[in-house]
């Protein structure tokens, strides 16, 4: 198998957040440990509709089309500031991608993105995703960061995905499961009644995400956002919170 060196993680709207307001002492101490494991690194990043309603002074997150998109757009430009004067501290520079469902179905577009993120990666820079919520309509969203996530570590030829959430890992029936061979229907069923995050997708969308990247030779781990040292322990190969096993070799 060849190995590309590349781990994607997703940080999902739960970490990134306290009580809806951007927590920025999380955000900085896992842009340190991304730094710190010298590894090339691209992280989808979610939270923009939450921190643009901060921003806003919206008392809850925002319910219809327009006021999401307009939170996303401040949001997004308050994250990347945040992400950027982190990764500066490592003598690290950041990429901000925006992308919709069909940068990554149109086949000349999959390429650009491609060619993009590659010599963003060579250079040493981290880019950091997110789906352009702000023009995204109903036919061109991906939907959920978690989808998202995958389809980027699918692109990339990833080793890694690491899924960042507010649990640690898979649960059946209040029992964590530390490693998941393959998605069977009661893992299935066990994610549509989970407990959802604050964030889009779930438990489920997480399933999803992870059958995207097995099938295509990449590992996926749910872990907690929380948790010291998560990345790292997840580098070396510790056991922390569930791993999903590739299907086969690249
Ligand atoms: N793109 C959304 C945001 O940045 C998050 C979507 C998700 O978490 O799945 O607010």
């Amino acid at each position: 198998m060849s190995k590309s060196g590349i781990i994607v993680i997703k940080i999902g709207t739960s970490t990134l957040t306290l009580d809806n307001k951007l927590d920025l002492q999380n955000l900085q101490r896992i842009v340190k440990e991304i730094a710190l494991s010298k590894k090339k690194a691209i992280i989808v990043t979610s939270g923009a509709i939450v921190t643009g309603a901060q921003k806003l002074g919206l008392a809850s997150k925002p319910k219809t089309i327009p006021e999401k998109q307009a939170a996303a757009a401040i949001g997004q430009s308050v994250l990347m500031r945040q992400y950027e004067k982190a990764f500066e501290k490592f003598g690290i520079t950041t990429a901000q991608v925006l992308l919709t469902r069909d940068a990554l179905t149109d086949k000349e577009r999959y390429r650009n993105v491609r060619n993009t993120l590659t010599t963003l990666l060579n250079e040493g820079v981290v880019p950091i995703v997110n789906e352009n919520d702000t023009v995204s309509t109903e036919e061109i969203k991906v939907g959920d960061n978690d989808t998202l996530s995958a389809l980027v570590s699918e692109l990339i030829s990833a080793d890694i995905l690491v899924l960042l959430t507010d649990v640690d890992g898979f649960y059946i029936k209040d029992k964590k499961v530390d490693v998941i061979k393959k998605i069977t229907k009661e893992i299935r069923f066990a994610a549509g009644h989970s407990l959802t995050e604050i964030g889009t997708g779930g438990m489920i969308t997480k399933i999803n995400a992870a059958q995207i990247c097995m099938s295509s030779g990449i590992s996926v781990f749910i872990a907690n956002g929380r948790e010291r040292g998560a990345i790292n322990s997840i580098i070396s190969g510790k056991k922390i919170g569930t791993k999903f096993c590739p299907k086969k070799y690249r």
